[in-house]
């Protein structure tokens, strides 16, 4: 078990690295997500070297990591799911990186909560590139005046997130997200699961989010 999460790692990183090189761009990190495996899996991948990992829920993160991050402090959490604003203080306690701010009430709350803790952790915004209704993130017509809103709150962005819609070509999605991040001056970009993290590395990705082809299937 452990020896194949070792060698999924291995194989992953390999296809991120050939990709991110065919599109002529610096290798993606890899975020392994974690959701839905138990600790053991999570200590294997800890073992093999990897600290970059991803959690969908702040509760489930809550029960796995605390522990984790004291034993490996370099280890890098990132937010991948949606923020409730009643979990804000529990979210920047636990993560590094929040992936997926999208709206201004929650940027209010995030730079409350910096403020008071004074510990800020990275944020990107999540965009809706599909402007699909019942899905997260701030659409790309309103991109451009939400992250000045959070620039002049004081809040720093560092990149941008898109999940594309489950039926249509990733392609399209990750190179919007690529030229909204170029046009703003946000260098991160995170885009990519398992069915398609080759593409978006090769457009161009600073990170993609690999849960199944790291951990295997979720229960
Ligand atoms: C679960 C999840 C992933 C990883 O999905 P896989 O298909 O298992 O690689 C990536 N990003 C987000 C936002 C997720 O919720």
């Amino acid at each position: 078990m452990s020896e194949n999460i070792q060698k999924n790692l291995e194989t992953v990183k390999e296809t991120i690295s050939a990709a991110s090189k065919k599109g002529g761009h610096p290798t993606a990190r890899l975020v392994a997500v974690s959701k839905g495996h138990d600790r053991e899996k999570i200590t294997n991948a800890l073992a093999a070297g990897h600290r970059i990992f991803g959690e969908n829920r702040v509760q489930e993160a809550q029960a796995k990591w605390p522990d984790l991050k004291k034993r490996f402090p370099d280890v890098e959490l990132h937010l991948i799911g949606p923020l409730q604003t009643n979990k804000v203080k529990d979210a920047v306690a636990l993560f590094d990186v929040i992936e997926t701010l999208d709206r201004p009430k929650l940027a209010r709350k995030l730079l409350g909560e910096f403020e008071k803790t004074g510990r800020r952790v990275k944020l990107f915004i999540q965009v809706n590139t599909g402007e699909e209704p019942q899905k997260a993130g701030v659409s790309p017509g309103d991109l451009e005046g939400f992250s000045r809103q959070c620039r002049d709150l004081g809040l720093e962005i560092s990149g941008l997130m898109c999940i594309p819609p489950f039926d249509e070509e990733p392609a399209m999605h990750f190179a919007l997200l690529k030229k909204l991040g170029e046009k703003l001056g946000l260098k991160e970009i995170s885009m990519g699961m398992t069915g398609d993290y080759e593409i978006a590395a090769a457009l161009g990705a600073t990170q993609v989010r690999v849960g199944t082809a790291v951990f295997g299937p979720r229960e």
